[in-house]
């Protein structure tokens, strides 16, 4: 397919697309390796100006690792392939059951007691064939952290517990790696961009000091089956537009409760005691 049947898809004649992808090749002052129809079918995403068709390569060549297939892992990880992000590192040890399909949109009843990263892997295959899918099948700590998120170029902490969080959290603070972490519980929500290494930006750690964390999970106290899909969709928001060069909201939190439909953006400072990203508090994984 050609750009011509491109401009028809869009629908806008062929000189019209020309000038709003004015950085194409056709122009003669740049040349894309997108094909045509890669071309087709980023072409909403790379019509926006601040996408383009730089910001559709730099996703083609980004690699993020996905801790957690589940309710938030799903919205991001369908997101992130169906967007064109080249590559996708899944981590997940457990199996779908039952009680995960009600949130869990990634996976479907055919794929009850299937890995959560052979079945979301399948979804994504479906989805985008292009994307790479490369799965971890074991739970995320020590070594075998360290290695996937020195892999990536960015991390998605998807995970349901605090220490997860936290180790996921010291990992990208050693390997100075962005992470976008949301969590939901009930009918609450919150989503933070920590990007270690940057002088403004504070750490998960930092939200939570040690011994302030609570204990509960969804097994327990419940959870809306569509919030988890409200965060993730802001989570992998967050990621294309960090992924693309765009500017994300550094060193605030954002709280959304569900019940009263109240979004709320709490400013958080880096903490100086922090015993991760403090200056002169560091402490090795
Ligand atoms: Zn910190």
């Amino acid at each position: 397919m050609g750009i011509h049947a491109i401009a028809l898809a869009i629908g806008c004649s062929r000189q019209e697309l020309s000038f709003k992808l004015g950085d194409l090749c056709l122009c003669g002052r740049r040349v894309t390796r997108l094909n045509d129809q890669q071309l087709l079918r980023y072409s909403r995403q790379i019509l926006l100006p601040q996408i383009g068709i730089e910001g559709q390569e730099r996703l083609f060549a980004a690699k993020v690792l996905i801790i957690g297939l589940g309710g938030l892992g799903s919205p991001v990880a369908l997101y992130l392939a169906a967007a064109g992000v080249g590559e996708l590192l899944l981590a997940d040890f457990d199996c779908v059951d039952v009680s995960n399909l009600q949130r869990q949109i990634i996976h479907s009843s055919q794929d009850h007691g299937k890995l959560k990263v052979d079945s979301a892997a399948d979804t994504l295959r479906q989805l985008n064939p292009e994307v790479k899918v490369e799965r971890i099948a074991q739970a995320m700590a020590g070594t075998q952290l360290q290695q996937a998120v020195a892999h990536a170029d960015l991390v998605m902490d998807c995970s349901d517990n605090f220490a997860t969080r936290f180790a996921v959290n010291q990992a990208c603070a050693l390997a100075q790696k962005p992470l976008i972490s949301a969590a939901v519980i009930r009918m609450e929500g919150q989503l933070g961009v920590f990007w270690p290494g940057r002088s403004d930006s504070p750490c998960y750690r930092c939200l939570y000091p040690e011994g302030e964390e609570g204990g509960e999970s969804c097994s327990q106290t419940g959870i809306l089956a569509s919030l988890p899909g409200v965060l993730g969709c802001l989570q992998a928001t967050e990621a294309l537009k960090l992924l693309a060069g765009l500017a994300v909201p550094i060193g605030q939190v954002v709280l959304f409760d569900a019940l009263s439909s109240q979004w709320r953006m709490v400013r958080l400072p880096k903490d100086p005691a922090c015993p991760i990203c403090s200056d002169h508090a560091w402490s090795a994984p």
